[in-house]
């Protein structure tokens, strides 16, 4: 049987997509790589494993094994081995033998596997890019993720520009005209001050955070499958711990271990977040959970990036870890600017995915200290095709 055969099998048997059946089998063959296995250590991968395991032994892509405890002796042997090598009576003698099958894959499987993913993964990655995909890959023990709104998007959750169209829609339409030209020019922060000075519903800060949080909690689609957003993908990088921008809940609703959602005001150095094995997740702009928290206006960005923590601590990560900026557009300029500052005194290797960048783009970033990795998103139905190609570039990180 051919490997497209055997994907399809896997993909019509256990009612998976194609990609599914992929990714189920690169992670047999990671998992066994070519160790002797029993049948039911299967059932740690899935589930169903009496019909897996029947495609998997017509395929040809399994050699079967023998197991033989003769005594104080145990022996592995090919399956025509008709006799014991230490008592030399019948191996099937139950008598005097205990057997346990053992199976193992061939090495063919592993090898077109590899191929298959790297010819999938070349959907999604331009051949310029392919280089920056490896050297991500080489790093990725070092890497901390730092998430930006594109991430949550897919959770159902609000751009910024979408998220200030609602606020603004009982705007006179003088002001409103001067709203949408602020929004339109990235200008988030000016069309905050133009509800803030012409709305009375949201004349605070205090209004407009309320008004936020209780966005997020209704558009937020909580428990959303894995396969609809990319949040498990980049949990599953395991990184020592995670940064993001985000005030939502999307990253510790996912993860395992602490589900605190760390604001810098509760973080006490930046040892605290590198401090293995605890993952936390630092929300940088805060999180809805503590409205106070949370950097929605010009001062608070102000104040925020004056604070000397801030640069103390991307200092000391950048000192010995790798970013990796997604779903992050980098067109914050408070960040931007302490982000530049701390590149020109540590250097280091950060990576930023981002979608659809023209060259120019790439060369303009490598320029400021960012390895860009652009990924080939269709457009015609971008927040699905954006996914599914980010899935592909982070399964294929590990
Ligand atoms: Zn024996």
């Amino acid at each position: 049987m051919s490997l497209d055969n055997l994907i399809n099998n896997v993909h019509l048997s256990l009612s998976i997509s194609e990609e599914e059946a992929v990714d189920l089998l690169t992670k047999i063959s990671n998992t066994f790589k070519d160790n002797f296995f029993k049948k039911n250590q299967l059932k740690n991968i899935q589930d169903e494993i009496e019909i897996l395991f029947s495609i998997l032994k017509s395929s040809g892509y399994i050699d079967e094994y023998l197991q033989c405890d003769c005594g104080e002796e145990t022996e592995i042997y090919p399956p025509n081995t008709t006799h014991c090598e230490y008592c030399n009576q019948l191996l099937k003698n139950s008598f005097v033998h205990e057997i346990t099958n053992l199976f193992k894959l061939k090495n063919e499987l592993n090898n077109e596997l590899n191929l298959r993913n790297e010819e999938i993964l070349k959907s999604v990655i331009d051949d310029q890019f392919l280089d920056i995909f490896y050297e991500l890959k080489d790093n990725i023990d070092t890497i901390i993720p730092f998430l930006g709104a594109g991430t949550s998007l897919p959770l159902g959750l609000n751009n910024w520009a979408n998220l200030l169209n609602e606020m603004g829609a009982s705007l006179k339409q003088q002001d409103k005209d001067y709203f949408d030209k602020c929004i339109n020019k990235g200008d988030y922060l000016g069309a905050i001050n133009v509800l803030k000075n012409n709305t009375l519903r949201l004349s605070t800060d205090e209004d407009i955070k309320k008004h936020i949080v209780r966005q997020i909690e209704e558009k937020y689609k909580s428990g959303l499958a894995e396969n609809y957003h990319n949040i498990k993908d980049i949990i599953n990088l395991e990184p020592a711990f995670f940064i993001t921008t985000n005030y939502d809940s999307s990253l510790i609703d996912y993860k395992e271990g602490d589900k605190y959602p760390y604001t810098l005001d509760q973080i006490e150095d930046a040892h605290e977040l590198l401090n293995k094995g605890k993952q936390i997740v630092l929300h940088l702009h805060g999180h809805i959970r503590f409205t106070r928290s949370m950097i929605i206006t010009k001062e608070d960005y102000e104040s925020l990036y004056k604070d000397d923590r801030i640069k103390s601590y991307l200092n000391a990560i950048m000192g010995t870890k790798n970013l990796l900026f997604i779903g992050f557009s980098f067109d914050d300029e408070y960040f931007k600017d302490i982000y530049y500052n701390s590149f020109k005194h540590l250097g280091g290797q950060h990576f930023i995915i981002q979608d659809n960048l023209h060259p120019d783009e790439a060369r303009d970033m490598l320029k400021a200290g960012l390895r860009p990795l652009s990924i080939k998103v269709d457009t015609s139905n971008f927040s699905e095709n954006y996914v599914k190609a980010l899935k592909i570039v982070l399964k294929n990180l590990l």
